[in-house]
């Protein structure tokens, strides 16, 4: 069963939680002064429109036509009932997931991407940089830079362009240049490269030497995946949609759940409904992430650098320590330090809860799901979906509406699966005694 919205449900105006919560958002500061940066100071490597977004407190924003336009090749996207899994899992839960994996690029990300690439060539600028791990980010923003007419490219982590080709190929078709990362091509790059010629790369790495490159060049803006409120905001269409379609078959949602990176395909799922939370309606959010980078179960809720270059402003959040350095896991996407700061201030408020399981455990939920309703998810999502079965079967006799957002598919991930099936993985926890010790090195960044 699938319930499908036609076109002109697609939402004509964003969210904006920022404009309907009852608290205050810690300002992004300045490392320095440890002083609210203004939004002039800020206006290096993203366009003011982006800005303003970021800072708006304006509950609803619409979005432009020709953002809408584009969204529509794959928006609205289906709400699927998951009925073979209910029936294995002999429950009497409903359980619904939000199918993200239409995009072109087979991910949520595209939602932002879109919007980004709009807002930085309506404001002038000729190209984008960005980075990527597993490549979803890299290639829902290649795709996006095209529909636009932008330059991209695309800092990629070394040991995924060796590791996941395709996503590389992908990127390439719709016009972008990717770089394997570390590159010659920044300052920081041939830093890393001296100090560390034979290094896989990582996240951090890419997105400073991304950050980089768009901050010297003037007609160089840089693309966002996670964390930004402006990124949290384009992806509330999933939430917008989520509503009526609910509404369409008069069911009411229980639980929300979705895995957590940097928070934003959980932000744009849950984001529309937290206010009638707050207002005291029955309703658990459930952010799922791994063990091996427990941020919002085992990080502390401070100001922190957003990279692991220390380019950034300090923006307070559930981190590990921005010197964490990310264990062998395959779940690129999940593998971010810190956590969006509107997600972490919900966190906080208790708003939320958060969840971490092992590797090995998610993977079998994943594969148990693409045996019984057919697609295969993405290492990530397959974090949500065990989430989802465990709620299910915690709720066997009490016939609860669960929903949880299918972030993409996972046919570029078919190396994490193979390794799987030759046992080569392992679980990872990440150690509590590392964490203690980054924990100590920013807090010396907080302001008094
Ligand atoms: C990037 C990604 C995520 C994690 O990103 P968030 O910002 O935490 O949502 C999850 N699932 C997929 C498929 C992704 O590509």
């Amino acid at each position: 069963m699938k319930i499908i919205l036609p076109e002109k449900d697609l939402p004509k105006q964003w969210y904006n939680i920022l404009g309907d919560l009852p608290w205050e958002l810690p300002p992004p500061i300045d490392p320095l002064t440890k002083k609210p940066i203004s939004l002039e100071e800020r206006n290096s490597v993203f366009c003011r429109e982006l800005l303003e977004q970021d800072n708006s407190q304006e509950k609803w924003i619409d979005i432009p036509q020709e953002v809408r336009e584009v969204l529509t090749i794959w928006r609205p996207t289906p709400l699927r009932r998951a009925r073979n899994l209910e029936k294995h899992l002999k429950t009497e839960c409903r359980i619904y997931y939000k199918d993200e994996s239409c995009a072109p690029a087979g991910s949520f990300k595209q939602n932002t991407a879109i919007a980004q690439a709009y807002y930085f060539k309506k404001a002038g600028f000729k190209r984008l940089t960005t980075e990527t791990g597993a490549g979803q980010w890299g290639s829902a923003l290649s795709f996006a830079c095209n529909e636009f007419g932008l330059k991209c490219r695309v800092y990629m982590v070394k040991i995924s362009c060796e590791l996941k080709p395709y996503r590389e190929y992908l990127m390439k078709l719709w016009g972008a240049e990717v770089i394997p990362s570390p590159s010659k091509y920044t300052s920081f790059g041939r830093k890393i490269l001296k100090d560390t010629p034979h290094t896989n790369g990582s996240l951090g790495i890419s997105a400073s030497e991304a950050v980089e490159e768009a901050f010297k060049n003037k007609d160089t803006g840089y693309g966002a995946a996670s964390i930004f409120n402006f990124v949290n905001l384009h992806q509330t269409v999933i939430g917008l949609e989520l509503k009526k379609q609910l509404r369409l078959i008069g069911d009411e949602p229980a639980y929300l759940i979705g895995c957590v990176g940097g928070g934003s395909n959980f932000a744009g799922l849950i984001f529309p409904f937290v206010k009638e939370k707050i207002n005291g309606k029955e309703i658990k959010f459930i952010a799922v992430e791994p063990y091996a980078c427990p941020s919002l179960t085992k990080g502390k809720y401070l100001y922190d650098f957003a990279d692991s270059g220390c380019f950034s402003n300090l923006i307070k959040m559930y981190t590990l320590g921005h010197n964490f350095i990310p264990p062998p896991i395959h779940t690129t996407g999940l593998r971010y330090h810190g956590c969006s700061p509107v997600v972490s201030l919900l966190k906080y408020k208790n708003i939320i809860e958060a969840k971490a399981y092992h590797q090995l455990d998610v993977l079998k939920a994943g594969i148990l799901f693409a045996k019984l309703e057919g697609i295969l998810p993405a290492v990530e999502t397959t974090y949500a979906i065990k989430a989802a079965i465990d709620i299910a079967k915690e709720n066997k006799t009490r016939n609860k509406c669960i929903v949880f957002n299918f972030s993409g598919h996972g046919y570029f991930d078919l190396h994490t699966y193979q390794s799987f099936l030759h046992q080569e993985l392992k679980n990872y926890r990440y150690p509590i005694s590392k964490i203690k010790l980054a924990i100590k090195e920013i807090e010396k960044l907080q302001p008094k």
